[in-house]
């Protein structure tokens, strides 16, 4: 069989694998806990839900605490700070990719969030809602909705948690309003600190809106001590209506920014190789307007690990022999899978029939059906589970500035036609997303109005091989980082996209002060 007919073959099987085994089997495992500790709660190891750092390394921890309350919270601090011991916060699931979440040493102290994860208030007159920061957004989301509230806007992802979106300043996709970043809505913030022995060795600080500390704590990557409590600002439930139109690339560079003004929840997935683009028309419609529309996106879904191991065996086959074409060949036929079921989008929880798809902001906001399930003995999982052979993969997300955004698409067009397959890999993951983010007063915030990149690619099980076209996903990433001053997502990227950030932040200094404040002794750091 000629190489373009196996592959071909390949990508049709592949794909009937997935349908077939994606309809016979409901469920999947659970993610698993990021902490392993040899003696209940002593000598632990922790990671993230990719299961490696980026520099691979195992991250240890003399010990884990699962305070409960505040009140137990304010103990485990007070009481690590009378020993001096160092401590970071960890989540029920950990998702950065970047070791922030490892405390300094071997002897250090593991705060887990796990059980600090009820809803506190809901306060329908005045529109908010108080949690525990170990809360997800999917339970944020869900019990809001109850209330007939919503946050207006949100990273896409269920799992994640409000302590750990205020870490690393997590955010979905607008320009209007106060932007896409969930610690913009923040009115009030409860945070543990170390203090004096005076004080008791521990305190905790109450942030709220006028008090300058607040923009230090927004945006904090659990440096400044364990947020325990978060006061969000939240809207009526509304609905909204999407609609995916896919077109050229050519004038990308020329749409982005009128195309982020002119919808509220626009976003886009762009697909460099096949030179095209897919615009997500997203706007916020009428309650009166009928639709139950609801967002399962395919690639948070559970998934059986057999379909999860012959998709990874193929990547690493075709990585093995630089097998570029098979890999532009299979991310045409996931691209147009992905089209025809809408991304995971239903026009009534069952079904895709036509867009718009319309429906309320609880149902299309964010999605994750991969987190919730019986166990099953690893028969399904999340795609990037690490306890399957899975996905594996980077990712570099950045940031760059509306005024510079259209000059570097162009930038990465001139790549494009100097190597046209360099982007089908990137292709294999759903393409380049784009999403809109605007100035924060966070003193580690993003500083103007910008266009967030998140790109994701293979990533080899072994350090010392590099993956296909390495070279210009490399210099995508320098041209972002460096000729364009992009900014970093704290909670993805390789370690090469913090050279230097901190220096990209006009308040830096301001954070470090109040760090020095919260925490003399730098134990959290
Ligand atoms: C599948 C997937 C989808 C994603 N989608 C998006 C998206 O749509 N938008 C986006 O912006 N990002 C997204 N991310 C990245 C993710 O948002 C961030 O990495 C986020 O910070 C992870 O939240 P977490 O609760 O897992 O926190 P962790 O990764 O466990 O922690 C992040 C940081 O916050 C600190 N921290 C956590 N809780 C507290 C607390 N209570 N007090 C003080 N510090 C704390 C930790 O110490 C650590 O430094 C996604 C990640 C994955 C895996």
């Amino acid at each position: 069989m000629p190489e373009l007919g196996k592959a071909m073959f390949r990508s049709f099987f592949i794909s009937k694998c997935i349908l077939v085994l994606v309809f016979m089997m409901a469920g999947c495992s659970p993610p698993e806990d990021p902490i392993n500790c040899s003696s209940k709660n002593w000598n632990c190891t922790i990671t993230n839900s990719y299961g490696a750092f980026p520099d691979r390394s195992v991250c240890r921890a003399a010990e884990v605490a699962y305070p409960t309350t505040e009140e137990e919270l304010i103990a485990v601090v007070a009481t690590a700070t009378k020993k001096k011991r160092k401590m970071k916060v960890a989540t029920r699931f950990s998702h950065s990719i970047p070791k922030l979440v490892c405390p300094d040493g071997e002897d250090g102290l593991l705060i887990s969030t796990k059980f600090l994860n009820r809803t506190l208030k809901v306060d329908e007159s005045r529109m908010s809602m108080s949690v525990e920061s170990g809360v997800t957004l999917r339970q944020l989301i869900n019990e809001a909705a109850k209330a007939g509230l919503a946050l207006p806007y949100a990273p896409y992802w269920w799992g994640l948690t409000i302590g750990g979106i205020m870490g690393t300043g997590a955010h979905g996709s607008t320009l209007w309003g106060l932007g896409s970043s969930v610690h913009d809505y923040v009115l009030q913030l409860r945070i543990v600190t170390p203090a004096t022995p005076e004080e008791g060795y521990a305190k905790v600080r109450i942030l709220d809106n006028s008090d300058p500390n607040l923009d230090a704590a927004r945006v904090s990557l659990g440096v400044l001590g364990v947020i325990s409590q978060v006061t969000l600002r939240l809207q009526p439930l509304f609905k909204r209506s999407i609609t995916y139109l896919t077109k050229s690339d050519t004038n990308l560079g020329d749409q982005v920014v009128s195309f982020g003004n002119q919808h509220e929840f626009a976003d886009l997935i762009w697909y460099p190789s096949q030179r095209t683009v897919v615009y997500r028309i997203d706007d916020r419609v009428s309650s009166n307007i009928s639709g139950k529309g609801l967002n399962d996106f395919s690639g948070f879904r559970s998934t059986p690990s057999l379909v999860l191991a012959v998709l990874r065996t193929t990547e690493e086959n075709q990585e093995s022999r630089g097998d570029a074409d098979g890999k532009c060949t299979n991310a045409k036929l996931s691209i147009s899978t992905l089209r025809s079921s809408a991304y995971g989008l239903t026009n009534d929880g069952i079904a895709f029939t036509r867009y718009p798809v319309v429906g309320y902001q609880n149902r299309l906001q964010a999605s994750g059906t991969c987190l919730d399930s019986p166990k099953d003995s690893e028969m399904t999982a999340c795609p990037w589970d690490r306890r399957v052979k899975g996905l594996f993969f980077h990712q570099t997300t950045f940031s760059i500035g509306l005024s510079k955004v259209k000059e570097f698409i162009g930038d990465v067009q001139k790549l494009i036609e100097l190597e046209p397959k360099s982007m089908c890999g990137v292709e294999l993951y759903n393409g380049i997303l784009m999403r809109y983010v605007k100035t924060s007063s966070a003193y580690l915030g993003k500083q103007e109005d910008a266009v967030d990149f998140d790109i994701t690619y293979y990533r080899s099980k072994d350090p010392l091989t590099p993956r296909l076209y390495q070279d210009i996903l490399e210099e995508v990433e320098q041209l972002a980082m460096f000729k364009y001053g992009g900014l970093p997502h704290w909670g993805k990227n390789r370690n090469v996209a913090f050279l230097g950030a901190i220096n990209k932040y006009k308040n830096a200094g301001r954070f470090f002060k109040v760090k020095q404040m919260f925490d003399p002794l730098g134990l959290f750091s």
